[in-house]
């Protein structure tokens, strides 16, 4: 069996900590601070626009969850009425192939990372949890509203 002298490895984890005592900080003081996430990612939420979506249901039908209910009546000029529209985020797997498919840009992720819930209804958001004057959309998969929104923010790039 091998000894190792005494003190030898608290001399060496000390050694540890103070090299990393004098280092530039990489963490950050969650939820104190935040730091701003990439333009394209997809949060736990999703962004509709009530005046782009025509209530065609490609979204609902991609889903590869089956946790979005739309529901529809005849509207004026052979269009539809959304009456509701839900998505259930406890299901959702944020995969984003709703925003993908829908044919006219209505649908958008978010930047919503924090949702967890006291209790499991919340977590299913109506027309207006999700509506696009209320929230913010990402650029996931809508690279033209890229330039509107702020960069991502890296702990490397950090001057302090
Ligand atoms: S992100 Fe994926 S799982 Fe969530 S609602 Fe859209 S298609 Fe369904
Ligand atoms: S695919 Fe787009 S336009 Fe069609 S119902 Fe869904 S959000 Fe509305």
């Amino acid at each position: 069996m091998k000894f190792e002298r005494y003190g030898i490895g608290i001399a060496k984890g000390l050694t540890v900590t103070m090299r990393n005592l004098l280092r530039r900080r990489i963490t950050t003081q969650y939820p104190e601070q935040r730091l701003t996430v990439s333009r394209r990612t997809r949060g736990n939420e999703l962004v509709w626009s009530k005046e782009k979506c025509t209530g065609c249901a490609t979204c609902a039908k991609t889903c590869p969850q089956g946790v979005i209910h739309i529901v529809t009546s005849p509207g004026e000029e052979n269009s539809y009425e959304v009456e509701e529209f839900e998505v259930d985020t406890g299901y959702c797997i944020s995969c984003g192939l709703c925003v993908e498919a829908c044919p006219y840009d209505a649908l958008y992720m978010s930047y919503a990372f924090e949702l967890a819930r006291y209790r499991r209804g919340e977590l299913v958001l109506s027309r207006n949890d999700m509506l696009i004057e209320n929230k913010q959309a990402s650029a996931y998969f809508r690279p033209e509203i890229s330039e509107t929104l702020p960069e991502q923010e890296l702990l490397i790039d950090r001057k302090e």
